[in-house]
């Protein structure tokens, strides 16, 4: 994924749909935690249990966070949520502020 220009529409449009689907899938991780938990304490309500649990929902929220932190921007070619050691999931790119629902308008 070398395409960094905006001159290709087609490759415009699902590279940000790439990162749409990445944010999405850690966004799920994120949501998950609270019924993953509750899950776990009415199958086995001991600490060994819920600290697994806990211990396979960070390693999940490792990837996923890790999978949408490496997507780049279609527009200026950088890390789209990433901005030197800072990971921010706002909606726009943290360096040329392109929006996350741009290629939209296409
Ligand atoms: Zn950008």
């Amino acid at each position: 994924m070398e395409q960094t220009s905006t001159s290709d529409p087609a490759t415009f449009v699902s590279a940000m749909r790439l990162i749409r689907r990445r944010r999405k899938y850690f966004f799920f991780t994120v949501i998950c935690y609270m019924p993953a938990m509750w899950l776990a304490n009415k199958i086995s309500p001991t600490f060994s249990s819920m600290a697994t649990t806990f211990g396979i929902w960070v390693v999940i929220l490792f990837i996923t966070a890790l999978y949408s932190a490496l997507a780049r921007c279609p527009r200026c070619g950088n890390y789209f949520h990433m901005h030197g050691m800072s990971l921010l999931y706002l909606r726009h790119c943290l360096h040329c502020q392109l929006h996350i629902t741009d290629d939209k308008a296409i």
